[in-house]
């Protein structure tokens, strides 16, 4: 039998109509699995083109996040095995003291509770044994000056990964997340996340999405079985330190000083 088949599986996966989100319902289509789409943008072309079904949602909106699931349960027939939260802002750069309110409401409720109302709302509509993955990010562990109202939220999504995979063990739900570092999207691409990912990751580049989305295929499929309440790092080798062509720049050899 083929590894990693999500044949038969029902799928719904938030921020779907594009990026990370995009390639991860691909994806399971193309594994076998029933998927909603479900996004704050109208994305029933794309849920037409690879073959799933779109669901509208406001990630920021409790009521909205309770109604797509019950909608793609619907639409799929029955209780779903995997809902990825994935859906996110990436509106980073003032620092602390200089982020507006505004911006602080937007990326908190996008980010944050976005992910908190998925796990708080997705167990009744999953079966036993499912399997729930949120994207987290990189700057949930790596800190970068200008990103602290995005860095927490993502951090926010670790712990309640963690707390839901205890909650939820017993019935046999594994919920993890998964934490790239710049990633070409609409939301991750631009020049500095290219540059930040060629100076600071041992591969030396940012990630396409087809880098990322195997992840997601693993903690949906049944291989994963024993896989929860993990954070895994999905970055180029960017946290397991500074590069060469780093200490290179900083100290003008690639090597520890002595
Ligand atoms: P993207 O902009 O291509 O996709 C994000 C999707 O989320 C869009 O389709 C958007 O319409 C949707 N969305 C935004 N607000 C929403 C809301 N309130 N309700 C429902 N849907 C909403 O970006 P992406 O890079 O694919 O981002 C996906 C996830 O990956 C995000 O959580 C992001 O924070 C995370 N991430 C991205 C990168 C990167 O470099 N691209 C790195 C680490 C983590």
């Amino acid at each position: 039998m083929a590894m990693f088949s999500l044949a038969g599986k029902r799928a719904f996966i938030t921020g779907g109509a594009s990026g990370i989100g995009r390639a991860v319902a691909e994806a399971y289509v193309s594994q076998g699995a029933g998927v909603v789409i479900a996004d704050i943008k109208d994305a029933t072309d794309v849920a037409d083109r690879i073959g799933a079904d779109f669901a509208k949602i406001d990630v920021a909106e409790e009521k909205s996040v309770a109604d797509a699931l019950g909608n793609a349960v619907e639409m799929l027939g029955g209780l779903l095995d995997v809902v990825v939260l994935n859906a996110g802002v990436g509106d980073v750069g003032p620092t602390l003291q200089e982020t507006p309110r505004e911006l602080i409401e937007k990326v908190t409720r996008v980010n944050y509770w976005g992910v908190l109302y998925g796990l708080k709302h997705a167990p009744p509509n999953l079966n036993d044994g499912g399997s729930i993955i949120s994207t987290s990010s990189m700057a949930a562990t790596i800190n970068l000056p200008g990103a602290a109202v995005y860095s927490a939220a993502k951090r926010a999504v670790i712990s309640m990964t963690e707390m839901s995979a205890l909650e939820l063990g017993k019935r046999n739900i594994r919920v993890n997340c998964v934490c790239p570092g710049y990633v070409v999207t609409t939301l991750g691409s631009g020049r500095e996340g290219k540059q930040i990912s060629e100076a600071f990751t041992a591969l030396g580049r940012a990630a396409e999405v087809g880098d990322i989305v195997g992840a997601y295929v693993f903690l949906a499929a049944d291989e994963s079985g024993y896989v929860t309440g993990q954070a895994l790092r999905i970055d180029g080798g960017w946290s397991c330190g500074p590069t060469e062509a780093l200490l290179e720049r900083v100290t003008g050899s690639a090597r520890a000083p002595g």
